[in-house]
């Protein structure tokens, strides 16, 4: 059995990851994928949370570039991040683990309200826990949840799941000579201006120092591999 790297992390999954081969909405085979991805990563035994973004149903922005309100538009984009949660939650269950997801937002009808010491005792209880809703509040992003829950969470990194297997200097679909980094610090990030995470998720990470791992969800075994320090990522720490 592989050795992993890391013992507690967070695995942030944005919204588009969901959507697969689609241009819009949930596409439940690769839904199914990433599942089971998360839980081949679950049983090496890592303690694994999840925040799901919403981007492939609804971003608050463009919701009020319509006229509708920010915050209103954002109320919209952390909904869309709980159906995702909970299309999440359901097909881990069907794969056989245990999941539980926890709004920011509160619905009880509909899942369990985010609270930092029932979360940890989820954790504690070998759940997977999908953190849904975001922060609970406009003008942020999923990626501060991710880094934010991370803290609260006591997590040694955050696992950031893009379309590309790192950060690099620049649009590698669009620049040819755009360099990857295997390793960076928060101030080398910072410094060089790369997009790691948006700005405000970033501030988040250097003043917790935690580490951000970008790899590939498109990369089959990829969750595991990262976590086992194995996999193709850009760690910055
Ligand atoms: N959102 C918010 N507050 C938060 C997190 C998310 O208002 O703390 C809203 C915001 O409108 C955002 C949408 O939820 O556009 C979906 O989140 P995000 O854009 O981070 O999803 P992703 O790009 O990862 O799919």
């Amino acid at each position: 059995m592989q050795t992993p790297a890391y013992r507690r992390v967070i695995v942030k999954i944005s919204g588009e990851a969901l959507s697969g081969p689609e241009e819009f909405g949930i596409h439940q085979p690769t839904v199914d994928r990433i599942a089971r991805e998360l839980l081949t990563a679950h049983a090496l035994p890592v303690t694994l949370g999840v925040v799901v973004g919403g981007g492939n149903i609804l971003r608050g922005v463009s919701v009020s570039e319509q006229g509708v309100s920010r915050p209103t538009g954002d109320a919209m984009g952390m909904l869309a991040t709980v159906m995702n949660a909970l299309v999440l939650e359901a097909a881990i269950e069907r794969a056989g683990g245990s999941a539980r997801s926890m709004s920011a937002l509160a619905m009880p009808q509909v899942c369990e309200t985010y609270e930092r010491q029932r979360a940890l005792r989820h954790l504690e209880d070998n759940r997977v826990v999908i953190f849904a809703g975001g922060t609970g509040n406009p003008f942020f992003t999923t990626d501060t949840t991710a880094v934010l829950r991370a803290a609260e969470m006591g997590c040694d990194a955050v696992l950031k799941a893009t379309k590309v297997d790192g950060v690099y200097s620049a649009d590698p679909k669009t620049d040819p000579t755009a360099k990857r980094f295997e390793r960076l610090t928060h101030q080398e990030a910072f410094d060089r201006e790369l997009k790691v995470l948006d700005a405000t998720a970033f501030a988040l990470a250097r003043d917790t120092r935690m580490p951000i791992i970008v790899f590939s969800i498109h990369e089959p075994g990829a969750v595991a591999a990262v976590l086992a320090g194995k996999g193709r990522a850009t760690i910055v720490e």
